[in-house]
């Protein structure tokens, strides 16, 4: 491993996100040092989130991984409660420390008025 970063962020593509995340990467993440992997639904699909956690730790070893799930998102449509974000994100947690019990996993629910929730 030539170069290395310390997370990596995974997180939905929807547009009206963009800036919040951003604002919120540079001040929670000052190293400024973490792959992207942006993906429509966040944790929706668990297995896509596994596959890029997967190849940014053999790539970058990362020793972190920040899922991010958010309000009203389009990937979820109507059946997007509060509640099923907490769980596919506690899921999504749980199959990650299973498949990479040397990596941390930090799961936060995004309002669309730009704050973030840490999941429990
Ligand atoms: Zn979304």
């Amino acid at each position: 491993m030539t170069h290395k970063c310390e997370a990596i962020v995974v997180h939905c593509m929807d547009y009206r996100l963009q800036s919040y995340i951003n604002q919120w990467l540079e001040k929670n993440l000052s190293f400024g040092s973490y792959d992207r992997a942006v993906i429509a639904g966040g944790v929706f699909d668990v297995y896509d989130v596994i596959r890029q956690v997967d190849i940014s730790a053999r790539l970058h070893g990362i020793t972190k991984v920040i899922l991010i799930n958010h309000e009203d998102c389009g990937m979820y449509g109507t059946a997007g409660t509060e509640e099923r974000h907490e769980e596919d994100l506690n899921n999504a947690e749980e199959k990650i420390r299973r498949l990479f019990p040397h990596l941390e996993v930090d799961t936060y629910y995004l309002n669309l008025n730009g704050t973030f929730e840490q999941n429990s």
